[in-house]
């Protein structure tokens, strides 16, 4: 297949899959007034984007903070040297494909994969090595002090919860058992 179909073909699927226009302008200038491009476009998957905001990352009792750093790591894992003034459509649409097929269930949009590496890249988004269950990277809004990844700060916040729970019922059941105890 020649570069240009190539082309071609990554403007076609990134339309419809609703990367904005904007995007689609920077990446495809040759293409993005093309009228298969617009009518691809006209009937993309995501007609409200998430795109830009950093909130969907932010809360670790969000599912986006685990989506983020699910893509995160695939992201590396896939292009492990690749310096983000160098990612293009191609990266995109390859990372887009492989967290669609990898996480079925999880929501993802190609716009907010392109603004993580974006808000990387500006320090909107922090980097952090070292989750401290885990030991895998995660993300964080620069006013974060999460200390755990999404996935582990979500575990965590269940088994919390979960525990809640118990104590609570286990409360009760004594309370309701008292006044036996009281006659005895
Ligand atoms: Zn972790």
């Amino acid at each position: 297949m020649s570069e240009r179909t190539l082309r071609f073909k990554g403007a076609i699927r990134l339309a419809e899959l609703g990367l904005q226009k904007d995007l689609l302008q920077f990446f495809f200038p040759e293409l993005y007034r093309n009228p298969v491009i617009i009518e691809a476009w006209s009937r993309r998957k995501v007609q409200k984007n998430f795109r830009e905001g950093v909130w969907w990352l932010c809360r670790a009792d969000r599912d986006g903070s685990i989506a983020a750093d699910r893509a995160y790591r695939l992201f590396k894992e896939l292009f492990p040297n690749l310096s983000s003034d160098n990612f293009s459509w191609h990266h995109l649409l390859r990372w887009y494909d492989y967290f669609s097929l990898r996480y079925e269930t999880t929501e993802m949009d190609v716009n907010r994969l392109y603004f993580l590496i974006k808000h990387i890249k500006e320090y909107k988004v922090i980097v952090k090595t070292d989750c401290k269950d885990c030991r895998k990277p995660y993300l964080l809004n620069s006013d974060s002090t999460r200390v755990r990844c999404g996935i582990c700060a979500n575990k965590k916040n269940q088994m919390m919860s979960r525990k809640v729970e118990l104590s609570k019922k286990v409360k009760l059941e004594s309370e309701t058992k008292q006044p036996e105890q009281a006659r005895a």
